[in-house]
Parts: structure tokens; sequence; C-alpha cells
């Protein structure tokens, strides 16, 4: 951290500062220039918060020079973290991942259909959720563990690597005991810290997807709780931010992307379905965040949109989701950017 004086500190704020430092365990380094003195508190700085500083007689500011975030930082990790989901690579610079199935688990027949779909445009992972995160109390909240039943049942048999929302601590067991391949957090729930907690005493990929409302900071330190468990298998999904926009659902805020992959070594993945909140923005969504370099894409299809319980408006049908990946591969392979 570098703790810059102001113009007039006097000489026993200075030392106040220093020993503040050395209390903490960390070594000063005091550098008087002809304006000001700047004072370098070497050592593990992650445990120096800069209001403590700031708050201090003589101080003008007080800054890290270490990211807060460890572990999911590209600093000292400079290779891409590849996330492997039952021999599915995703990160890297490897073939873009794209994992597609509906918002919501329904019903076995429509889960059926809907792998069908999935498995027909050529994707080589599933996503379904069996609990809703529904603004609303009366809408429909998901099947639950009946969901997880149907959602296995279509998948394994296709081997589809499952994806599917976590919202509460109590259910971790059982997503265990059905063997979950990814464990999603929501976009609610990416600061929900106990939950960030438990994902991350467990060895299951995790998509955190960001907040609605997160910044980038937020969203890297919501992943280093994950991290700081033991869990290292994180994938970032960007799904669209709040604005001051209101034509379409969510801002896809696609210059996260490269920012994600110059700070962070993991996979970045974005949901264009989310974050336009229209079918028919999906393709071009898709188009962009693969151009910008996300490693996949997280998208909602459905065997009859129009009869869908839940994000009935962005899903695409089994046939828009076949053009789209067409429409991806051509993509990719101008911008040697090839589908998994
Ligand atoms: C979802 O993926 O179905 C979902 C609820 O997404 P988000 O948390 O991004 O709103
Ligand atoms: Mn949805």
């Amino acid at each position: 951290m570098i703790i810059i004086m102001q113009s007039q500190a006097q000489e026993a704020e200075i030392q106040a500062v220093v020993e503040r430092i050395e209390r903490a365990g960390l070594t000063a380094h005091v550098s008087r220039g002809t304006e000001r003195t700047l004072i370098g508190a070497v050592g593990d700085e992650r445990q120096l918060s800069s209001e403590v500083f700031e708050r201090l007689p003589g101080v003008e500011k007080a800054m890290h020079v270490v990211k807060p975030y460890r572990f999911v930082s590209r600093e000292g990790h400079s290779n891409d973290t590849v996330i492997d989901i039952r021999g599915i690579k995703l990160g890297g610079g490897l073939p873009v991942q794209v994992i597609a199935g509906p918002c919501s688990v329904e019903t076995q027949e429509q889960m059926d259909a809907a792998a069908e779909a999935v498995v027909a445009a050529g994707c080589r992972m599933m996503r379904g959720g069996a609990f809703k995160p529904r603004t609303s109390p009366y809408a429909f909240q998901g099947l639950g563990i009946t969901g997880l039943e149907y959602f296995l049942h279509s998948a394994r048999s296709r081997q589809l690597p499952i994806v599917t929302e976590l919202m509460d601590v109590r259910m971790l067991d059982t997503f265990l005991e059905y063997d979950v391949d990814v464990i999603q957090i929501g976009a609610r729930n990416m600061q929900n810290f106990d939950l960030l907690k438990e994902v991350g005493r467990v060895n299951k990929p995790v998509i955190l997807k960001r907040g609605l409302s997160a910044t980038i900071s937020e969203w890297l330190m919501a992943a280093e709780y994950i991290a700081a468990g033991g869990n290292h298998n994180i994938i970032f999904c960007e799904r669209g931010i709040r604005t001051f926009e209101t034509a379409y659902r969510n801002v896809l805020d696609v210059t996260a992307i490269p920012v994600l992959k110059r700070e962070t070594h993991l996979p970045v993945i974005v949901d264009p379905s989310h974050a336009g909140g229209k079918a028919w923005m999906v393709p071009a969504l898709s188009c962009a965040a693969v151009a910008a370099g996300a490693d996949g894409l997280l998208i909602e299809v459905h065997p009859n949109p129009c009869e869908a319980w839940c994000d009935a408006d962005q899903a695409l049908t089994p046939s828009q989701l076949s053009e789209l990946m067409q429409q991806l591969r051509a993509l990719g392979a101008a911008l040697q950017r090839p589908l998994a």
C-alpha cells in the first residue's frame, strides 16, 4: 500500500502512519519529496484497509498496489485456467462451448424435447433451472428436486453435462448427491456470501453470474469468496446489467469480456438471453460475445417457447438454436475462435 501524506503533514503524523504499518507486521518505507512524503507499506497489504489510513491526521490518500483478489487475479497466475466438465474443456482459448436449455425444468417431455434440440444443434452441455429465483413469490418457483430428476433423466442419456442454479445452501448436499456437473450462482445471489463460501468448499465447477448492478470489482471479489474456500473452478458469466435504458431487459456489457480476460485467468462466458430478454436479440448478442473473446455462451431454448413457464420471450426455438450455431461456426472460423 502507498500512503500519500498531505503537503502540510507534520513529522509526528508521518511517524504515526509508520507505527500503524509496523503494528500490522509490515515494513514502512518513507520517501520524502520536495512537495510531500510518500510511505510504502511492504508486506501482505491485503490485511490493511485504506480507510483506516485515510482517517489518520495528515494523510491525503492510501492506495493498494496489489489486487485485493488473490486467487482469481492474473497477477501470479498468468496462464488461463481451463475448466474440465465431464471431459469437456472450457476456457484458455479452447473452442467456444455453448450451453443451451430451457429457463426452467417443466415436464419430462419438455426436457426430453429440449435435450434433443441441444444435441441436434451441436451444443455439448445443457442448462435448466429446477430452483427459480422469481421476482414475484406468486410466479412458478421451479419443480425443485423433481425438476433435477427430470433434468438428469433427459441429459444423462445423451451425455450432456448439466448446469443448474443453486439458490439455497441447504440444497448443496442434494446437488452433490445428484452429481450436478456445474453449479450456477444466479445474478441475485452473486453477493450471497454464505452461499459463495459453501460452494467454495466443494470441487464442482461454478458459474458465477454477474449481479444485476454489480461492478467488475464486486464480481471479482465475489469469485474470490469461492476461490478462498479452495474451489478454483469458477466461470464468470456476463448476463447484462441494469442501466437507464428500458428498451430491453438488460444491457449486455461486452466491455466486461476483455476486461475480465485481462484481470483474471478464469473463463468468461456470456448469457445473451437474459441480457436482451428477447429471442430475436440473441443471435446478435451471441456473435458480439464470441467476437469479444467469450469462452462460451449460455443460451435459453425451449421446444415450444409460447408455452414456456418462465422467460418465454427470450427462448429460442430448436430451429433458431440450430441456425445460430451455424452462424457462430461461420463467425468462429473467420475469427479463429471455432465452436466446440
Ligand atoms: C437463469 O439463468 O435462468 C437466471 C435466472 O439468470 P440470472 O440469474 O442471470 O437472472
Ligand atoms: Mn431464465
